[in-house]
């Protein structure tokens, strides 16, 4: 799956608009220390459903949001949207295009999470990605400081890597949801069997 293009407004340093073209190549970002090229990285993970606070750099997730500079406002909004490539159906939908967008207000409205500018719920999004291998903890992006976690890990840790390498982990996910969703029904039989001996 290709992601072709990155669009943020408000987010973090990008008070303004600012659109990202990725061609069929690598790409790099340079630029001064602090110019904000690892705000890029968090736009993309923001997207796909990042909630750590901590790991987005900040304190609460309004920090997210353009803060103000000496010559610039702070803003009320930060969305960031980001423009996947489908024509080989690695996302589960029939477009060829589909884009990701959420939205974020500082007045403590809920935050939005949109596919094709349709109102989804985050679900929808961790849904749609999943199968891709682009999920917020997949290995597609290895942030400053992975490297060296990945040769510190304790044994279990790094099987929990080689299982999201392998792509075993969603369906070690699914597994989990299953069973939860088994755990559940039978309590509702057990619950359904106790009214119905009470009735007889
Ligand atoms: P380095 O090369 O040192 O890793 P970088 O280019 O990756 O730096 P970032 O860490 O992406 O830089 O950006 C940091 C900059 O983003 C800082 O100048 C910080 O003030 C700015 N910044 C972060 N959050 C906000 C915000 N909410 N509002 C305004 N500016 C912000």
């Amino acid at each position: 799956m290709f992601l072709k293009r990155v669009e943020m407004q408000g987010f973090k340093s990008f008070a303004d608009k600012v659109v990202i073209n990725f061609e069929h190549s690598v790409t790099g970002v340079v630029g001064p220390n602090g110019c904000g090229k690892s705000n890029i990285t968090d736009a993309i993970r923001w997207v796909l459903g990042e909630q750590s606070v901590k790991s987005l750099r900040g304190t609460t997730m309004t920090d997210v949001i353009f803060a103000g500079s000496a010559d610039r406002k702070m803003v009320g909004m930060a969305e960031v949207t980001l423009v996947f490539d489908n024509t080989k159906r690695s996302l589960n939908s029939e477009l060829d295009e589909i884009e990701v967008t959420r939205r974020l207000y500082r007045n403590g409205q809920d935050a939005e999470y949109l596919i094709n500018r349709n109102n989804v719920r985050l679900k929808d999004v961790v849904d749609l990605i999943l199968d891709s291998g682009l999920g917020k903890d997949s290995l597609s992006m290895i942030s400053q400081g992975n490297i060296s976690s990945f040769a510190e890990a304790k044994p279990q840790d790094r099987r929990a890597i080689f299982e999201e390498a392998a792509g075993v982990s969603k369906y070690k996910k699914r597994k989990m949801e299953s069973l939860a969703k088994l755990e559940r029904t039978k309590e509702n039989i057990d619950r359904t069997q106790d009214i119905l001996s009470e009735l007889e």
